[in-house]
């Protein structure tokens, strides 16, 4: 498979030159050049398969033939050690818990499957790379996770000093070897902006290839798309009309499942849930696209004011108004909604749910108002424990701490503060 970029401007190239680049030359998101459609048999036949032939099949196109099919099968046997399960609340509305992985994370699925493709790239040793990522909280631990250990890969963290969880900061601050953190005095739009910089920075890019973990990266976005397939195959014997709720920040998330959609996969519709950064719920309703600085909240993985991920969606869509509205709705919350959310969640439905989870919840719930015969699937993207103080401020009642969480709160802090763009440039130089 070829890739293009979305800004037009640059040469069409391999997978593997578009994972170790993150971003096209012209600064565009890189994009496949075609989608072919899974077999019906595919999905006829989805109660014999199992997760690991599924992604398979589903993968494959995406990345042949950079890496070779033995070599996927075992990327995504390793990828994919872990369950995603559906817990039906009722009959209109289920979850997907997407946050079995070792940082409880949904973003564990595609931080590892891009470890991985990049440390098979790297094998020879040839090709080192530094992965450059700025985290507000959830893709820091998945990424640090998923490279720990990847010969040949590098990777920086920044992220806000304050504005993460303890358990956040744990989990990408004490793992050691090839990884390190950055402690940035501002918020998330600081470190993303010093990413950004860096990536433009030719006294950098001349010594060192940095490449991004973000969604943008295609390696780490197009995995995605297996969490829809995997719910599917749980609940298309009971369930006909599928919508999924989509908590969202960049939109990477909910873009992948709409690449599933395009492989065949039999959903009605998506729904883009937002906390109070709601650029996509207004052009929704206004069909005028205005980026703002990000507000700070409780689901603060979702505080993003310009969604990277939003070009593709409109790709997708062939920049179709009409099309992408038949396709997408959007609803967005505040944090007084989200918090009575989790409320009712736990009190209706014996179920603790995170911040990210709950929007979720509160989108199927907006849509289900005016559409009764759906069944909606919220994506559960962080495991509750990971917004402790949140979620028992909310349900009153203590959270055991999960195995993977107690292993990472015994761990040594390892950060180096740095307060601007200098301070990071001097960090990559050194
Ligand atoms: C990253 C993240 C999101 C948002 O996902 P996008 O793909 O950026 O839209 C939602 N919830 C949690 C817990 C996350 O970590």
């Amino acid at each position: 498979m070829n890739y293009y970029s979305l800004n037009k401007k640059a040469p069409n190239t391999t997978f593997k030159d578009a994972v170790i680049k993150g971003l096209a030359p012209d600064k565009g998101l890189y994009f496949p050049e075609t989608i072919t459609p899974l077999p019906a048999s595919f999905f006829e036949n989805i109660d014999n398969l199992s997760h690991n032939e599924i992604a398979f099949q589903a993968l494959q196109q995406f990345v042949s033939p950079d890496i070779p099919k033995a070599v996927l099968k075992t990327i995504i046997e390793d990828t994919l050690s872990f369950d995603f399960p559906v817990v039906q609340f009722n009959d209109s509305i289920s979850t997907l818990e997407l946050f079995h992985g070792p940082t409880m994370a949904f973003k564990d699925v595609g931080g590892r499957f891009m470890a991985r493709c990049l440390g098979y790239f790297n094998q020879d040793n040839t090709n080192e790379v530094t992965v450059l990522v700025a985290t507000s909280g959830d893709t820091g631990g998945a990424v640090a996770s998923g490279f720990l250990g990847v010969k040949g890969v590098n990777v920086v963290i920044l992220y806000p000093s304050g504005k993460v969880s303890d358990i956040q900061e744990m989990q990408l601050t004490t793992l050691g070897q090839n990884i390190r953190a950055l402690e940035v005095d501002g918020v998330f739009d600081d470190c993303q902006d010093m990413v950004k910089r860096a990536f433009l920075d030719e006294t950098i890019t001349s010594k060192i290839q940095l490449t991004s973990a973000n969604s943008i990266n295609v390696a780490r976005w197009i995995p995605q798309l297996l969490y829809f397939i995997f719910a599917y195959k749980q609940l298309h014997k009971k369930h006909k009309d599928i919508v999924f709720s989509v908590p969202s920040g960049n939109f990477g998330n909910v873009c992948a499942g709409m690449m599933a959609q395009q492989l065949g996969l039999p959903v009605k519709h998506f729904i883009a849930s937002n906390n109070q950064n709601n650029v996509v719920t207004e052009y929704l309703k206004t069909e005028l696209y205005n980026p703002k600085p990000s507000v700070q909240t409780i689901s603060n993985a979702m505080d993003v004011g310009n969604p990277s991920n939003f070009i593709r969606i409109q790709e997708i869509y062939k920049n179709n108004f009409d099309s992408l509205k038949d396709n997408l709705s959007s609803y967005s919350f505040t944090d007084q909604d989200t918090k009575v959310a989790l409320k009712e969640i736990h009190d209706q439905y014996n179920y603790v749910a995170d911040p990210h989870g709950a929007v979720g919840y509160l989108g199927s719930k907006a849509y289900l108002k005016d559409h009764p015969n759906a069944h909606c699937v919220f994506l559960e993207t962080a495991h509750p424990t990971k917004f402790l103080d949140v979620v028992e401020d909310v349900i009153k009642e203590k959270q055991p701490l999960p195995p993977q969480i107690q292993a990472v709160m015994g761990g040594q802090k390892v950060a180096t503060k740095i307060n601007n763009y200098e301070g990071l440039k001097g960090f990559l130089l050194d």
